[in-house]
């Protein structure tokens, strides 16, 4: 049986389990099951960093030129910003089809005491560590993307003698990845652990109430998913849907399950490079970069969530306002980090762009890992679509380069 069916029978028989074991018997999954989804996500946290690294050293140096590289970054950030855009705007119309908020009433004593999401300018001005070990311990994404991207650089411009290092990382890289393999074998196990306890906490009579913002979440991913990007594939670069879907199944099953991009990006890469034909010089440029800033998921939530709230306090957006929020919106989830709740933080400065009040957003709280588990799923298939493209649109450019 393949990787694929092992993980989905992983995933189908937690949520199973959950069901039957509901908040009740939270105590004993959570002391004697949950710990081995603990220690799978600190099995593929441990090699992110080394993986992320080493990769895009050699991807950064064999792209040859200092041109290639701003011309497939350029594509990768433009493609980013368009589909993120339009995923807002999807979450925005659920929202108004949907009325999820409408009939809702906030409890008298709603208070939410979020954490400060960070002012967008610092996202920007952090990117280049001042520290490239503080950054590997703190495994900031973007820094080492940074870091990463000079190195390939410089080895691509000291030519002959940086050849050592070259194969030093290269060597690395391989590695890397054969340990993610080796990982995946425990994902099945992984996958059951981690969805159980989410399952058994969150049973009908939590989720009930806010079925329908639930829907609207969950509808307005699969409305991205199965037209935006089955679109851009099958239009732009003609890449079949359906192969593009069967080979991202397993991160799409370990981002459900995790709520973090960032942990589900070895996964993607393998899966992207393995099954959909992606090079590893582009794979590992485009991934780590969407899974830190290109989060159509989140936004499609910070779409669909700004109206809910407006909607309980029966607010009404003018058109204005709802381009506001598509803007706030989009930087909102490219500030985002590819952690659990990431997107909830991020919500306050949607929110705040168009005065609505924070309160709002007790009521979505208690629910948020679920609609996270949705969100984090299009966000790494987001990621995963633009990795195709470049790929195909890269290899259009090389034909095109070869024949003139
Ligand atoms: N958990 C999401 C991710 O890792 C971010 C979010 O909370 O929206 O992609």
């Amino acid at each position: 049986m393949n990787l694929s069916n092992k993980i989905l029978i992983g995933l189908v028989l937690g949520v199973a389990a959950g069901l039957v074991v509901g908040p009740e018997g939270l105590g004993v999954v959570k002391k004697w099951i949950a710990p081995f989804g603990t220690l799978f996500i600190n099995m593929i946290k441990m090699i992110i960093v080394p993986l992320v690294l080493a990769s895009l050293v050699v991807g950064a140096s064999s792209l040859g030129d200092v041109r290639k590289l701003g011309r497939i970054g350029g594509k990768t950030i433009v493609f980013y910003l368009v589909t993120t855009a339009v995923a807002v705007v999807i979450g925005i119309v659920m929202s108004l089809v949907m009325s999820p908020g409408s009939g809702l009433q906030l409890p008298a004593n709603a208070v939410y005491k979020g954490k400060e999401a960070p002012p967008l300018m610092d996202v920007f001005v952090n990117m280049v560590p001042t520290n490239v070990i503080q950054a590997m311990l703190n495994a900031d994404m973007l820094q080492i993307i940074v870091f990463a991207l000079f190195v390939g650089i410089g080895i691509t411009l000291v030519g002959e003698r940086a050849k050592p290092v070259e194969s030093f990382f290269d060597g690395l890289a391989e590695v890397t990845y054969k340990i993610v393999g080796v990982i995946m074998a425990f994902a099945p196990i992984g996958v059951f652990a981690l969805i159980l306890p989410v399952v058994a906490a969150n049973g009908p009579k939590v989720l009930i109430p806010l079925a329908k913002v639930i829907a609207a979440v969950y509808i307005g991913c699969l409305i991205h998913m199965s037209i935006t990007y089955s679109a851009i594939l099958k239009l732009l670069v003609d890449f079949s849907p359906v192969r593009f879907f069967k080979g991202i199944l397993p991160a799409q099953m370990i981002a459900f399950s995790t709520c973090s991009s960032a942990a589900t990006l070895p996964v993607t890469m393998k899966n992207t490079q393995e099954n959909l034909g992606v090079s590893k010089e582009v794979s590992s440029f485009v991934l780590p970069l969407g899974a830190t800033i290109n989060m159509d998921g989140t936004a499609i939530y910070q779409g669909v969530a700004a109206l809910f709230v407006a909607q309980i306090y029966g607010i009404d957006l003018s058109l204005s306002q709802m381009l506001v929020i598509v803007l706030t919106g989009t930087l909102a989830s490219i500030g985002a980090a590819g952690v659990p709740g990431a997107g909830l933080i991020m919500l306050t400065l949607t929110l705040q762009s168009v005065g609505l009040p924070l309160e709002g957003i007790a009521l979505i709280a208690g629910i948020d890992r679920v609609l996270d588990m949705a969100r984090t799923t299009l966000n790494i298939t987001g990621d995963a679509v633009a990795s195709v493209f470049i790929q195909r649109a890269e290899d259009k450019v090389e034909k095109a380069g070869v024949s003139a």
